[in-house]
């Protein structure tokens, strides 16, 4: 699809390139013409010698003591002109020196001069010697200076490409620090994007609702008094449509877009990337109310001071700077919106995400089935295809797919039938086009087998099953297995906050649901996965610090090794090694503990994990009503059936993470 683009830079460029285009004509101009006129021949001392000998010699000019210019008289020169075909002499200059050669001191050449006169025999040798000390002329000097001016042209050519390959400021170096935002032609209707377009992320769009009301009607805001927010930051994974909610935004309220990506604003040259961003605000302003859209927001607002005496992190620090001054300056009701997207949302800097910047986020995740469907039907609306094609069967066709991978299915199975002359699109073409584009998303987004897939449910149904049961773990809210990032899939729960007392047997609880997603596995298939990494981890860590910290082991006793200062060195234990032997022990012996009673439930329960597992296969994420419907009641609201708080805290989840490397 050509989108039709307008940089909104329109100040005239003072343009360089005719600057260096003369000097360049004039060097090749001169050296042509140079060549024209005369090039003395060298020589050297006996070639000379003969001429002397022969009295074809006007005239010695010895300069700078180290070389000799050689005038020859006019009969000589014409003499020479004439001769045949291929003497050396025929072409010397016949005006100015005729030859030159090198000599070794004035005293010797002056003797053999004088010599040579005298063996000629010729009464009236006209030879003569000068003696000039001579400056070097402007011709010699701007021969020397001609490697260095086009090793300067040549870098500037170099630094102009270099500035439009990064998608920067185009046109000459005097530009550089312009940013170069691209415009969407907000009153084109065929370009306009809109909600409908965008499919799926129905949370996402209520929250981005909000942003499109206060473009719209932003007087009610004023009026008011509201303060409409400046910035929404978008985080999810590639692909998945933030750009494309970017640009809804602007559709629905009917505002401009620019849209520039953050890496346009890291450049080699220092201060390029700060003047970007007020050029960049600069123009929002003046296009106001309109939405700025900056993509890739992590190339400069990764959190600062880490690699502190890395001087290449000072520009980005600058540009950063830069970025949120200007966020802070602008006036509330200026109507500039400025949305911002990453994939990463926890390395960006604390400082973007503060009240009045980029507070508002909003997650864009990875469709599940039914968003799938959804986006299928968007991106299917002008595809002719067999009609008994299932967009259902599709959407469970592509797990883990994001909506720009669906919409690149799409286009390649009509390609594919297009290939093969079809009429319309049929089933084998997408199943073609599916197979292509998981050959390509190989490197980026693994794909999971069946198998793999059935492992992964069966892993969270375990964490779910175990939780559900022992009333002292959080409440299960829901179950995925969508991949995310590192993670095949999570079991989500929600922090219990009556529990401000955490006990030993909370913790013992909650690692029996940490291992049940390991033990499933073990249980339904016999293997020890590598999915449990984080698991592991943080069962480890958490039996630790309930011995070594908390004290909750009744051998070692009420004893603590937690450092709150910070101050101790990693290297000293401040313990003995039998106490460090005991220490490891304990450990053991409540892993074990936790371990036995995970696989007990699990054990009980395991056909009800295989349903769970189904379920979580065809649905990829169900809630706690779905586990109600095959487990019953939770532990958890068994224990208190009456009361029943609200709950408004952030979730928390286990998740299954592959780390390892094929
Ligand atoms: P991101 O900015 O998150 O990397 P984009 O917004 O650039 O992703 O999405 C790329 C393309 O994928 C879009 O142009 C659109 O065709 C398709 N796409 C992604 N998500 C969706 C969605 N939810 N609905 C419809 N199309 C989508
Ligand atoms: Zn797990």
């Amino acid at each position: 699809m050509a989108k039709k683009k307008k940089t909104t830079n329109i100040e005239i460029r003072p343009n360089f390139m005719w600057f260096w285009g003369v000097i360049i004509l004039g060097i090749i101009g001169y050296s042509l013409f140079a060549e024209g006129r005369s090039v003395p021949v060298a020589a050297d001392w006996n070639t000379v010698e003969q001429m002397i000998l022969k009295g074809e010699v006007e005239r010695i000019k010895v300069i700078n003591k180290d070389e000799a210019e050689v005038y020859l008289t006019d009969q000589a020169i014409e003499q020479y002109h004439n001769a045949e075909e291929g003497n050396r002499f025929k072409r010397i200059p016949e005006y100015g020196k005729q030859l030159t050669f090198t000599i070794g001191s004035v005293d010797i050449l002056d003797r053999d001069v004088k010599q040579a006169v005298a063996d000629s025999g010729l009464e009236n040798n006209p030879v003569s010697i000068e003696y000039n000390n001579e400056k070097h002329g402007w011709t010699d000097i701007l021969f020397n200076l001609l490697p260095w001016v086009f090793l300067i042209g040549i870098w500037f050519l170099f630094i102009r490409g270099m500035s439009r390959g990064a998608g920067g400021a185009g046109g000459g170096i005097m530009n550089v620090g312009k940013a170069r935002a691209q415009e969407f032609d907000k009153d084109d209707p065929n370009k306009r994007v809109t909600f409908k377009d965008v499919a799926g992320l129905a949370e996402a769009k209520t929250e981005i609702m909000e942003i499109v009301d206060f473009l719209r009607n932003s007087q009610k805001y004023k009026d008011l008094g509201a303060k409409i927010p400046k910035g929404a930051l978008l985080v999810g994974p590639p692909g998945t449509g933030k750009t494309l909610l970017a640009k809804a935004v602007a559709g629905e309220a009917n505002v401009p877009f620019l849209s520039i990506s953050g890496s346009d604003f890291v450049e080699m040259f220092v201060g390029v990337g700060a003047s970007r961003v007020r050029d960049l605000f600069e123009q929002a302003k003046k296009k106001a109310p309109c939405i700025v859209f900056i993509d890739e927001i992590d190339a400069i607002g990764r959190a600062r001071g880490k690699n502190a005496g890395f001087s290449g992190n000072d520009e980005r620090e600058n540009t950063l700077n830069q970025m949120l001054t200007e966020m802070d300056g602008f006036q509330t009701n200026t109507g500039v919106i400025v949305l911002a997207a990453t994939n990463r949302a926890d390395i960006l800097d604390k400082a973007l995400m503060r009240a009045g910047r980029f507070d508002r986020q909003i997650d864009v995740g990875l469709p599940d089935v039914n968003e799938r469907e959804e986006i299928f039907n968007v991106h299917l609306r002008n595809i002719k295809m067999d009609k008994n094609i299932d967009r259902k069967f599709l959407a469970r066709q592509t797990p883990g797919f994001s909506g720009a991978d669906i919409a690149n299915i799409c286009n390649e199975a009509a390609l594919i039938a297009a290939r093969k002359n079809k009429k319309l699109v049929e089933r084998d073409d997408f199943m073609a086009a599916i197979d292509r584009v998981v050959g390509g998303l190989e490197k980026r987004n693994k794909p999971m087998s069946k198998a793999e897939r059935r492992a992964t449910a069966i892993h969270e149904a375990g964490h779910a099953t175990v939780m559900w049961m022992l009333k002292e773990c959080d409440p299960v809210l829901k179950v995925t297995v969508i991949p995310r990032g590192n993670s095949l899939g999570a079991t989500w729960s929600v922090p219990d906050e009556e529990r401000v007392h955490v006990t030993n047997e909370v913790m013992e609880a909650k690692l029996a649901g940490l291992l049940g997603g390991r033990i499933a596995e073990e249980v339904n298939y016999g293997t020890l996965g590598a999915g449990a990494l984080s698991d592991l981890e943080r069962s480890t860590k958490m039996t630790y610090a309930m011995v070594a910290y908390y004290g909750m082991s009744k051998k070692i006793g009420p004893i603590s090794y937690y450092d709150s200062t910070g101050t101790r060195d990693t290297f000293t234990k401040p313990y003995s090694e039998q106490l460090a032997t005991e220490i490891d022990q304990e450990v053991r012996r409540i892993l074990d503990d936790a371990y036995n009673k995970a696989r007990t439930l699990i054990e009980q329960y395991n056909d009800k994990i295989n349903q769970m597992a189904d379920m979580l296969l065809e649905k990829e994420t169900i809630y706690s009503e779905d586990i109600e419907t095959i487990l019953g009641p939770s532990a958890q609201s068994l224990e208190e059936k009456e009361e029943q708080a609200p709950r408004e805290e952030t979730p928390e989840k286990v998740e299954t993470e592959v780390k390892v490397e094929k």
